[in-house]
């Protein structure tokens, strides 16, 4: 066996002891049965400098991003983020950093409405945890093991600029242009789908976020709903910033199978898909429809029948 996906399921994917374990390893979050009205909703996100986020990264957008990328977990179960713990370890007692970080990481818990709830600091290699606990209203929960053939597969706004952001990077310009700086930003300090989630909720099947990169990601959904995908590359939307540094081929795949986006990736009915469409507009979220879900289990094609294969990030 090989692969991150592997490690978990041979050697941390156990039976559980309680009923209240309603969903356990494999999603986004767990859904714990403890009252109800809602579902507990539990995760946590790592973050390693030079893994998760390049090394000269400024400790405000750290702190921003250890909470939104564990924030986005949460609403990609639908659920509502509530509580957080911070596993911190630092190699120094550096004040400049620890201003930063806390700054933006106090920024990021306003804006999501989290409480920072406890945690644990010690010395050793820069490694940031943080816990996120949220609730899910009962019923409600969007699981990766729930789309059905036909569902219309959606994502919020467009992927493809975190990984367009992370190449700038490596880079090291001297100076950037207004396009290079937005696709940065979006490395840097990704937006958790929240509030679209809410919308959202009310109508799709499965979801996740798009951490890893999005044909890997929907590769997830694909495996646990036992169904196949269409994506209709050539309608795949990009952003302004990203039509504008790249040619259209180097865009889409930057979009497929970049990470780092913390869109969500989500399947809709499609009789529900009008009524759905309708109620993000009026809240005025932005989304596009790339594809849809089909029979043939696992597979991902473009409208042609060509494959398409899931690369994404994996640790191992
Ligand atoms: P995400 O990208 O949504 O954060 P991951 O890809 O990190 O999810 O993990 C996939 C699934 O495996 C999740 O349900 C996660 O909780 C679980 N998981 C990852 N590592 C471990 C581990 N060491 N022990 C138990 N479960 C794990
Ligand atoms: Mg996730």
């Amino acid at each position: 066996m090989a692969g991150e996906f592997d490690l978990i399921a041979r050697y941390f994917s156990w039976p559980a002891h309680s009923d209240s374990v309603n969903l356990s390893v494999g999603d986004d979050a767990a859904l714990l049965d403890i009252s109800p009205n809602h579902q507990l909703t539990v995760s946590v996100d790592t973050l390693v400098p030079g893994v998760h986020f390049p090394v000269n990264t400024s400790p405000y957008d750290v702190g921003h991003k250890a909470l939104s990328v564990n924030v986005s977990d949460i609403a990609a179960m639908g659920g509502e983020p509530r509580w957080f713990t911070l596993a911190l370890t630092l190699p120094t007692y550096d004040t400049d950093w620890l201003k930063g970080f806390s700054d933006g990481l106090h920024a990021a818990a306003e804006s999501y409405g989290v409480d920072l709830i406890g945690g644990d600091t010690t010395r050793g290699p820069q490694t940031i945890s943080i816990q996120i606990m949220g609730e899910t209203p009962v019923s409600q929960a969007l699981r990766r093991s729930a789309g059905q053939m036909g569902d219309i597969l959606y994502t919020t706004a467009t992927t493809g600029d975190a990984a367009a952001g992370l190449a700038i990077y490596l880079e090291q310009l001297p100076k950037l242009s207004a396009p290079q700086q937005y696709c940065l930003d979006r490395l840097n300090r990704p937006t958790a789908r929240v509030a679209e989630s809410r919308v959202i909720r009310d109508y799709a099947n499965a979801c996740i976020d798009v951490s890893d990169g999005l044909l890997q990601d929907l590769s997830h959904i694909l495996k646990a709903s036992g169904c196949g995908a269409i994506i209709y590359t050539d309608q795949v939307q990009f952003s302004p910033a990203l039509k504008q540094l790249h040619d259209p081929q180097q865009c889409l795949s930057f979009a497929l199978t970049g990470g780092d986006d913390y869109e969500l990736l989500f399947s809709v009915p499609q009789v529900k898909s009008k009524a759905f469409e309708q109620a993000m507009q009026q809240s005025g979220y932005t989304y596009q429809a790339i594809g849809k879900l089909t029979a043939n289990s696992g597979l991902i094609r473009d409208r042609q029948g060509n494959p398409l294969t899931a690369t994404g990030f994996q640790h191992f």
